[in-house]
């Protein structure tokens, strides 16, 4: 797995090789789907909200280690997030991936491993899929948070 940093390494593959919600969410209310054609990683999430706040989050899907690793480490992170805080942590993932050091309040979990991955703009897309398929799904929420009698559709792609 190229040449990264052993630390990161380590905790990579423990969320590769042991997925923390892993798998459907029975009750989501939001599911989104996205694909890293690159490197062919695949990954869904599941989301359950309720009044503003993720209460559940789950992902599944495969590809390499740092795709599926990253989806675990992110979903471990959701749970319990207002949509708020969900999206800022979008917004400082990518400013991680850049090279930016994440604010000091925001408490970034494993993921703050995969700053280890930004020597290696190819494995970059593999990180950034699990929270570009989340801003897919933040964006869908905003769209039809009118609508609570049925399940959110997928937002389009
Ligand atoms: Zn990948």
């Amino acid at each position: 797995m190229d040449q990264l940093d052993e630390l990161y390494r380590d905790v990579i593959l423990d969320h590769f090789k042991q997925p923390r919600h892993h798998g459907p969410l029975a009750d989501a209310t939001l599911t989104v789907e996205g694909t890293n054609p690159l490197c062919g990683d695949e990954m869904t999430l599941w989301l359950r909200l309720d009044g503003g706040r993720i209460q559940a989050a789950s992902f599944g899907g495969k590809g390499c280690a740092i795709s599926q690793a990253a989806g675990s480490m992110l979903t471990e992170q959701l749970q319990g997030l207002t949509l708020t805080e969900a999206k800022a942590l979008v917004e400082t993932l990518k400013g991680l991936m850049q090279g930016q050091e994440p604010p000091a309040e925001l408490d970034l979990g494993d993921l703050e491993s995969l700053a280890g991955v930004r020597k290696f703009p190819v494995r970059v897309k593999c990180a950034a899929l699990s929270w570009n398929v989340l801003e897919q799904a933040l964006k869908g929420d905003t769209q039809h948070t009118a609508d609570s009698t049925q399940n959110t559709p997928k937002p389009l792609k």
